[in-house]
């Protein structure tokens, strides 16, 4: 087997960077940590420093840097490098002797270290969707030119890669019909309209198959979460949306399907842990242990299946909206969206209202600005934040 793999991971506190450090730790004669960043939650970057002993860590924001470098001195931890900000953030995702990227920040802020190895032809594991949602145009081409090796890391998308043929081309007459994105339905799958009114985060972040961060968690009770999946599969598997399906599977055991012309469905299945296909792109075309426990499907006895119910889960629509509207239209979906749940987890905003104020930002801002540049996706996202304030001081409650 090759040398040792350097791995940075990107958001290496959240939810996918713990699961992702718990992978690489199981084989320590395969993966060693180069870097890990983290927003906040110092506590716990210190602990994976420890633990992993990069020999960067880099905080999102230089508020601390100072806080933090007393706390690795005091700990006894010499030789870590510590830095900050973006560009400390495009450094270690594109540092030379990187061998892979784990691109988990949460968010429109994961954009340009994502986008940063890409262009430096790493292996990406890519887990944050935001990327490929606000600019997945500029992305896939910086991926191409670098030569990057893109793994997706979203469950659905890492099963439908599994699913196709490889290498994929939707030109080259290999017979996909389409895709088949699987949803769980979330929390609120047989919820009314006048229920969904009155949840509350606490509900919403409250999943019933998968553990995740705040806001992803949220986005999947809202069916955002399948929109934004949509737009990412779009651009990975470059289909058009007419050939992208979303079936709800509320035991979320399969996690996407590929459906050929000659009637055949492939699927991949298994225990909803991300840890599957975060070692799937760790070692593909390897495959290595994940911890992950082996699927019973004796005890699961039962899959079910339904179409997604677009009046109650306004979102999902809103994401084919953004797609037929092209241009800066996902991008503005995306931001809009990020203050929508963020106003939403501090009871700014009630539930239902996310898809309100999303639907008018995608309407006021979305044919001001092309996706021709990452200026102007740029400048796309800082528009309609802006917007989506405004819609929300008018429409406080
Ligand atoms: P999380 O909230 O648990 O973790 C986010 C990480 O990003 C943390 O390390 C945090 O410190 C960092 N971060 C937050 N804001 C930042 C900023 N402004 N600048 C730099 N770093 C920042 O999120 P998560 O659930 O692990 O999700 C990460 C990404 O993976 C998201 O894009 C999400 O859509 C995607 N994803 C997650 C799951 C899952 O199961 N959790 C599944 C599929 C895709
Ligand atoms: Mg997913």
């Amino acid at each position: 087997m090759a040398a040792v793999q350097n791995i940075t991971v990107l958001g290496a506190t959240g939810s996918i960077g713990v699961s992702t450090l718990d992978v690489i730790s199981r084989h320590p004669e395969r993966y060693r940590v180069l870097a890990l960043s983290a927003h906040g939650q110092l506590e716990k970057l210190l602990a994976q420093c420890q633990v992993h002993r990069p020999r960067y860590a880099v905080l999102a924001e230089p508020g601390r840097l100072v806080e933090f470098k007393l706390m690795l001195a005091s700990a006894g931890l010499t030789g870590i490098e510590v830095l900050a900000g973006m560009e400390a953030l495009e450094y270690i995702a594109s540092h030379p002797e990187a061998d892979a990227v784990m691109a988990a920040i949460v968010g429109a802020a994961g954009m340009r270290p994502t986008l940063a190895a890409a262009r430096a032809g790493k292996r990406v594991l890519l887990a944050n969707k935001e990327t490929l949602v606000m600019a997945g145009g500029l992305f896939m081409d910086a991926a191409r030119e670098g030569g990057a090796t893109l793994l997706p890391i979203d469950s659905e998308h890492n099963a439908i890669y599994q699913c196709l043929p490889q290498p994929f081309s939707d030109t080259a007459g290999q017979g996909v019909r389409k895709i088949l994105l699987t949803a769980s339905g979330g929390p609120f799958r047989c919820a009314s309209a006048e229920e969904l009114a009155v949840v509350t985060p606490a509900q919403a972040v409250k999943h019933p198959n998968w553990s995740m961060g705040r806001k992803i968690s949220v986005d999947s009770a809202s069916l955002m979460n399948k929109g934004l999946e949509v737009i990412e599969a779009r651009w990975l598997f470059d289909l058009p949306p007419e050939r992208i399906s979303v079936v709800v599977h509320p035991q979320s055991v399969i996690h996407s399907m590929v459906e050929y012309v000659d009637g055949s469905v492939l699927a991949q299945l298994g225990n909803p842990d991300m840890r599957t296909p975060i070692a799937y792109g760790l070692a593909w075309p390897e495959r290595i242990d994940a911890g992950v426990s082996p699927l019973d499907l004796f005890q699961i006895a039962r899959l079910d299946f339904e179409a997604p119910d677009l009046s109650r889960f306004p979102c999902l629509a809103l994401a084919f909206e953004a797609l037929r509207m092209g241009g800066a239209a996902p991008a503005v979906l995306n931001a809009a969206n990020e203050v929508a749940v963020a106003a939403f987890l501090d009871e700014q905003l009630g539930f239902t209202a996310i898809a309100q104020l999303n639907a008018a930002s995608l309407q006021a801002v979305a044919a001001d600005f092309d996706a021709r540049s990452l200026d102007s996706l740029v400048a796309a996202d800082a528009a309609a934040r802006r917007h989506a304030q405004g819609w929300l001081r008018d429409h406080a409650h």
